[in-house]
């Protein structure tokens, strides 16, 4: 234990602060130390979005889609990739909720495998992958591998290891923990699921904009994110998908809408899936809902991925020292090695649920995780450390006063 006071923790200088102003201020906000839920909006976006109801959708009407709304899509998915995934372009693709496109990636795979009966996940994995994976396994009479890994890591090659064999259909895991903040070796882990013959399916949520991800350096198989965490596409904002080039001539999609089809306004009688990413695509693109997203990912664009990753380190780092300094009866959930973590952390305490339910009241806003669990996520292009300092002041105050 430190006798230092918190505030003797020496904050870093921000290489990125004046990217902070580019947000839109938040009502009576202290801290917000949640951005890995749900990003904030960029000042540009509340310009960006009437301009489109006036311009795009009001000026131009049903040309819009003759004019650019078809492909959006693919090339908002193509500069995703670009800028955090590490993806060449045609590989990725903006649609559906996180949710909806891990079922179709995980349905797809099932068929991509036959003869094979075992999908690989862990124990503690987000709720929606698991309840995907368990309907999934009772209707295709599967097995499900569950790996149980430490509450404060997470997955590693030699745990995938135990349970990887020539039966394994899958592994669907996220890059990044929700609750560890664990960053998974994933290029060891695709390496260990696809020397069985197996599928690598990364849940990225946690991970796309706060990790630099290499996912065709890696040789992942697919991939699957949201776009409201860390890329502040806000609530609801459409997923990305991620299907290696070399698999989508065969990628069966499991709801094989118009859109996906090779020449939608043929109004064919048989389907017939388009080439490349776009057969991943089931109803008409959500346009609209992709307009903040697009600003992020501009922000990203002139930011770069290996800058926001450095102070995403260097913010973990701090708000560590400082929980470490003065708020000694906590426990870290969260890795220490910067090296295998991604950009939130966790700490256990018997006193989390009241104490961050006061502190939604005064303004400082980290997240509860059942049933002990304080949740920081620090959004590294719209987080200070002067936020963080304060906020972490007063979640230790709360910790201390609340019972
Ligand atoms: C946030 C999150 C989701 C959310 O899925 P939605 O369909 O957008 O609700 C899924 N998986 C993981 C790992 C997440 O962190």
């Amino acid at each position: 234990m430190n006798a230092h006071a918190a505030s003797s923790v020496p904050a870093p200088t921000d290489p990125l602060e004046h990217h902070l102003e580019e947000f839109v201020p938040g009502d009576d906000l202290v801290a917000y130390l949640d951005g890995n839920s749900l990003g904030r909006p960029l000042r540009v976006t509340t310009e960006s979005v009437p301009r489109f109801v006036r311009e795009s959708w009001g000026g131009r009407l049903i040309r819009g889609w003759d004019e650019g709304w078809l492909t959006h899509a693919e090339e908002l998915g193509d500069r995703i990739g670009a800028a955090c995934l590490g993806a060449a372009p045609g590989q990725t693709i903006v649609a559906d909720s996180t949710s909806v496109l891990i079922f179709k990636l995980l349905r797809a795979a099932i068929d991509a495998r036959p003869g094979r009966d075992e999908l690989i996940i862990m124990r503690d994995e987000f709720p929606t992958d698991r309840f995907i994976v368990e309907r999934l396994a009772e209707e295709h009479g599967l097995t499900i591998r569950w790996i149980d890994a430490p509450p404060d890591a997470g997955v590693t090659p030699a745990l995938v290891a135990e349970h990887a064999s020539a039966k394994t259909i899958a592994a669907l895991i996220s890059g990044v923990a929700y609750r560890s903040g664990w960053w998974a070796d994933m290029a060891a882990v695709t390496e260990v699921v696809q020397a069985h013959g197996a599928l690598m399916i990364w849940d990225c949520s946690h991970a796309v904009g706060s990790v630099p991800l290499e996912l065709d350096a890696w040789g992942v198989d697919m991939a699957v994110g949201c776009s409201y965490k860390y890329l502040n596409g806000g609530p609801g904002a459409p997923a990305w998908g991620y299907v290696a080039a070399r698999h989508q001539d065969q990628l069966r999609n499991p709801i094989p809408g118009w859109l996906g089809a090779r020449e939608p306004f043929a109004m064919t009688t048989e389907f017939s899936p388009a080439p490349g990413i776009r057969r991943l695509v089931s109803g008409t693109p959500p346009i609209f809902a992709m307009l903040p997203l697009a600003d992020m990912v501009s922000l990203i664009e002139r930011a770069g991925l290996a800058a926001i990753r450095a102070k995403s380190v260097a913010l973990t780092s701090y708000a560590i020292a400082l929980i470490d300094n003065s708020v000694p009866d906590a426990r870290l959930a969260t890795p220490r090695d910067p090296e295998r973590r991604g950009g939130h952390i966790t700490i256990d305490h018997p006193h989390a649920r009241r104490a961050v339910e006061q502190l939604w009241g005064e303004g400082v806003i980290p997240d509860f995780r059942h049933p002990s669990g304080v949740r920081i996520g620090l959004s590294p292009l719209s987080t200070s450390f002067t936020e963080v300092e304060h906020g972490v002041r007063a979640l230790a105050k709360a910790l201390g006063t609340v019972s």
